[in-house]
């Protein structure tokens, strides 16, 4: 299905928040990557003018035709953190950091059930990205401030979602800088340490 648009949150993990020294939200912040940024497969690389890229691995959901979130996936989020925080500091959107070409690698989705996000299975799952075999970020999805299915029904109330569009979650705390020949690898665990999802991505 293609991508329209994707429906990111920004410091959805209360650490994540504190780590760039941003104040918790009280309601959701949405920002736009454009879905022409979306990529699948393994190799992961971005237009030259982003120089400090930087790794966000978020729970993804994909919309269906009825606009439910049936399906999810990992994604990187990624983000240019110099013109980030440059673009904060004036006041500016986000996009020249979050839309760049290559800004958003995605895995495979997999199904779900509806209603598997209230339940503690899902809650306690854990979000996991390694680079070069060092955990870097880990959180359960119990630590998002603003849960999946308040996110979406949030979403649908003040954007024109389609089928297809893309919904990211936020990212834990533990961002930091890709460079070429970086491996990535991104899970997603439950109980027992199921793999629920996992995908490797290479920085060409
Ligand atoms: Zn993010």
């Amino acid at each position: 299905m293609k991508v329209g648009n994707v429906w990111a949150v920004g410091r959805n993990y209360v650490a994540h928040a504190e780590e760039l020294n941003n104040p918790v939200p009280s309601a959701p912040i949405i920002f736009l990557k454009a879905g022409s940024c979306v990529t699948s497969g393994h190799k992961i690389s971005w237009s030259t003018e982003a120089q400090d890229v930087h790794h966000e691995i978020e729970l993804g959901f994909r919309f269906d035709q009825d606009l439910q979130i049936s399906s999810m996936l990992l994604a990187l989020d990624l983000t240019e953190r110099t013109q980030q925080t440059k673009l904060k500091e004036a006041s500016y959107p986000w996009t020249l950091a979050k839309s760049f070409v290559g800004a958003c690698p995605v895995s495979q989705d997999i199904p779900i059930q509806s209603g598997l996000w209230s339940q503690p299975e899902f809650l306690n799952a854990e979000i996991q990205l390694t680079v070069n075999g060092t955990v870097r970020q880990q959180s359960p999805l119990s630590k998002m401030i603003f849960p999946p299915q308040m996110l979406a029904e949030w979403v649908k109330k003040r954007f024109p979602v389609l089928p297809g569009d893309l919904l990211l979650t936020g990212t834990p705390k533990g961002v930091g800088p890709l460079k070429s020949g970086d491996t990535l690898n991104g899970q997603l665990r439950g109980p027992q340490g199921t793999i629920w999802l996992r995908h490797e991505w290479n920085v060409q």
